[in-house]
Order: C-alpha cells, then structure tokens, then sequence
C-alpha cells in the first residue's frame, strides 16, 4: 500500500543523506574516486576541499536555510550522475556561487555568469512556431512516434521542493488547483487536475506507462529531497485530449508540459506558448504576484537543477531507430546527439532503459530562444533518421 505509509525510513522516497555528508563533513574519499574515474559528474568536478571549506557551514539566505551537504547528496550517493547538485531555494545559485557558477558554466558551454544573458519578448512569445526555419524531414516524420515539449517553472512565493515542506507542497497544489479552474471549459486546454493522494494505483500506473505522469521511486531524485513527503501535494493536469499536461511537484513545482502522437513539432510548440501564458495568468490573477515564476537576473528562469535554468525547456521526440540502438547503441547515440547540442534518453524518460525507441531532445537550456532550441532537436532527429536508414537488413 502507498499511501497511509510510514512510519519508518523509505528508501524509494525519503530524504537520506551519504554518512560523511550527514555530520557535515567532506567525503574525500568518494570525491576523490569520482574526481579519477573515467565520468566525473559536474558535483565532484567543482566540488574540491577548498569549495567545501569556504561553504560547509553556510546557509542560503532563502527560504530553504540550504546547505552545501544538501546540495550536493546526490551526486555524491550517485556518482554516475551529470549533474549531481541542487539547490532549495533561488538563493542558493548565488549564495554558493563559487560552487553553483561553474557547475552551471561547465553545463550550459558558452554561457558566462558574469555576462548572463537577454533574450527579447517574454518566453510565450519566443514560442512562436513561424521562427522556426527547419523541419523534420520525412524519414523522420516516419520514425517519430510522440513529440513532447515541456518548461519547468517555480512559483516565485514558494521555496523549491527540495528545500520545501509537506505544507508548502499542499498549499502549491491548492493554489494550482483554483487556477485550473479558471480555464474555460470550451478551451482546447481544459481538462482536470488528479491529485496523487486521490487517485487508484491503477489509473496511476495507466497514466505512466501512457507517458503522461512523472514515475516517483527515482533514487538520484530521492536523494535530491525531491520525493519528501511523497504523494502528499503532487497531482498532474490533464486537458481533455491528453496534449496540455502539467505535472504539479514533481521535482519543480509545475512542469508544464504539450504533447502529442506524431512529428507535429509546430503544433506542440504553439500549444505549449498558449498553456504556459494561460498558466501564468491564472496563478497572477489569484495570487495578486507580478512577477508568477521564479527567475534570476542572470539567467531567467530558476529551476532545482542546474541543468534546466534559463528557459527551463526540453523538447523531445521519441524517434524509433531499432536497428541504429542494435548497431551502435545508446552510449553512442548519445554521443552523436550530443555533439549536435542534443541528448539521448532511454524509452521511459531520464535514467531508464532503451528499448526500441530514443527520446532526443534539446541539451541546451540557457541563452538561446526558446524556438532556436527546438531546431536543434528537429536537426537531431533528421540525423538519427538518416544513420537508420544507412544500415541495411
Ligand atoms: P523531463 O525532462 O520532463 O523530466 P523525463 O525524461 O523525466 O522528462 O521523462 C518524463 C516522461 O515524459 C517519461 O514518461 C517520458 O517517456 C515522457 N516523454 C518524454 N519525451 C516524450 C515524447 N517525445 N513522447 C512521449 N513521451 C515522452
Ligand atoms: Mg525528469
């Protein structure tokens, strides 16, 4: 049974800090293991004695009181990460900046904390289909079975979920509750909001094996703090044709997600602007706030993890290449989707398994609008079409 759990220590949701990390002290060893192998995550790359020393007993300014030793206990519990570091609050980017900063440089290559960066419009505007200069070609059309574009956004009047409470993720999921139901009902975005504590194991697991709910149970994001106080203040948005999802408290607090069967990218993308601004509207109007999500002068958008800063944006296609994962498989895939500013993922999302299809996406977040990124995917995918159909048999 899920829920009415605990008492006791659960190690597929709770929080549970490395042993050295849990009396505030530096885990040399295991840095210096991650520091030789052959991956390094980002975590222990920047993470020397020297940072440890000058942060180990400071404490954000934000909401979260965030430590150092918070920050970096997935990374180093996991030290096959590639990113391996959070933060609690939107502080903490700056409060450890000597830490934070050249994680997020090492991530987002080009891009400098010192320069930041401007982008023109707002995000919905830059979301805008008609600036997109290339498209899938029709090999890849053939291939691609869903596209999928999502923003990760936090609600400015609350601390990020790692540094946040079981309340704070109530009061999140009430306040997302009356704004989705202000959307009107004949608009292509109404739908209902599902919260976790009320729904069956069954329709659960129906709405994750349809690709349309985060999973939970992910032990890098268990040692983020992210699944604390699970189920309580998690729900998911669906509309009513299933293409406008939010995800409420996964990770951050609202994903805001368009999605689709098939290679319309435009359409995702056009969906995505309208949801998003409709979203931001709503929570402004309730809450009285101006400025709804979380942002940073140098970078815009603040998310938990470091990678997703900026716009906050991944979109994705999931193309079915069998006979490309059977030749070269999903290392070097990855590698090559890379090398093109994108990534490979497995069937089901982040950290899962390939089977017969890859999830490329934009691996660029940060500096770049927002449709510039969804070119480097469609590029991506007529890359991995084009390598499928060179292989014979
Ligand atoms: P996110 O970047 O949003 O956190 P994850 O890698 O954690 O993404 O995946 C979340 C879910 O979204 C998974 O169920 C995954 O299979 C699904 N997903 C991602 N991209 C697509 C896509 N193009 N089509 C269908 N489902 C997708
Ligand atoms: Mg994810």
């Amino acid at each position: 049974m899920l829920f009415g759990k605990k008492p006791g220590y659960d190690p597929d949701y709770d929080l549970k800090l490395e042993e050295s990390l849990a009396k505030n002290v530096y885990p040399r060893a295991k840095m210096e293991a991650a520091r030789a192998a052959d991956h390094t995550s980002l975590c222990a790359q920047v993470c020397t004695p020297e940072v440890w020393d000058k942060y180990k007993d400071t404490l954000s300014t934000g909401p979260a009181k965030w430590t150092l030793a918070r920050a970096i206990n997935s990374g180093v519990m996991y030290p096959e990460s590639f990113v391996g570091c959070h933060v609690g609050d939107r502080q903490s980017y700056d409060d450890f900046k000597d830490f934070f900063y050249p994680v997020i440089e090492k991530y987002h290559t080009g891009f400098s904390m010192e320069k930041g960066f401007s982008l023109k419009g707002t995000p919905c505007e830059r979301m805008d289909p008609d600036k997109i200069t290339v498209d899938l070609c029709d090999s890849a059309k053939d291939k691609i079975a869903s596209t999928r574009i999502r923003v990760a956004r936090n609600l400015s009047m609350f601390p990020l979920n790692p540094g946040g409470s079981r309340k704070s993720r109530e009061d999140i999921a009430g306040l997302m509750a009356k704004v989705y139901a202000r959307i009107r009902s004949d608009s292509d975005l109404a739908g209902a909001f599902f919260l976790h504590t009320d729904m069956s194991n069954e329709k659960r697991q129906e709405l994750i094996d349809d690709h349309f709910l985060f999973r939970g149970k992910d032990r890098m994001q268990a040692a983020s703090g992210y699944h604390e106080h699970w189920p309580h203040g998690r729900g998911v948005y669906l509309n009513n044709n299933k293409t406008f999802i939010n995800w409420v408290n996964e990770g951050d607090h609202l994903r805001i997600i368009s999605m689709e069967m098939g290679g319309d990218v435009r359409a995702v993308f056009e969906r995505l602007s309208a949801g998003a601004k409709a979203i931001e509207d709503g929570v402004r109007a309730i809450t009285g706030v101006d400025e709804v999500f979380m942002m940073h002068p140098k970078f815009g958008a603040v998310t938990c993890c470091p990678s997703n800063i900026g716009t906050g944006m991944r979109g994705s296609v999931h193309i079915m290449v069998p006979k490309l994962i059977q030749k070269i498989g999903f290392e070097e895939i990855d590698r090559l989707c890379r090398a093109r500013n994108c990534q490979a993922r497995g069937s089901t999302g982040e950290h899962s398994e390939v089977v017969d299809r890859i999830d490329v996406s934009n691996w660029r977040r940060i500096g770049l609008p927002e449709y510039t990124l969804v070119e480097d995917m469609i590029c991506c995918a007529n890359f991995l079409a084009a390598e499928e159909d060179k292989i014979s048999g």
